[in-house]
């Protein structure tokens, strides 16, 4: 099963986009550390439209598996099971979708976001260079 790609290659006309979608998943980190949280945050962007967000909640909820990652695919999922979309539909929507997210995502949320058929995660390194 291959793991979602890490994009190594940006241009430059792409950096404004990713710096706009990194500074709301930093904003979701934000909200996590306000809530005494390890300070990690995603958006789930698709066509340039941030469809969902997340940031750690383990604390919180006494659930070791919220993670960030894990609150933006489970409000997605929500609201595709909603739109009754098939398996595959998700799993098709999911490969159109880049996630950022202020961390490389852990081995849990890396397979999950696999499973779901996830292609591009940006964590935040520095792409200037
Ligand atoms: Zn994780």
């Amino acid at each position: 099963m291959p793991m979602p790609i890490v994009m190594d290659r940006v241009s430059e006309s792409d950096l404004e986009n990713i710096n706009k979608f990194m500074e709301l998943a930093l904003h979701q980190a934000k909200c996590a550390f306000d809530n005494l949280e390890v300070p990690i945050g995603c958006v789930l962007v698709e066509d340039g439209e941030v469809i969902a967000t997340g940031f750690n909640r383990t604390s919180e909820t006494r659930n070791a598996t919220r993670h960030a990652e894990m609150e933006a695919i489970d409000t997605l999922l929500e609201k595709w099971q909603k739109c009754s979309l098939s398996k595959s539909q998700v799993a098709q929507k999911f490969s159109n979708c880049i996630l950022y997210v202020t961390c490389e995502p852990c081995i849990m949320c890396a397979m999950a976001l696999s499973i779901l058929g996830q292609k591009k995660v940006l964590p935040n390194f520095d792409i200037s260079n």
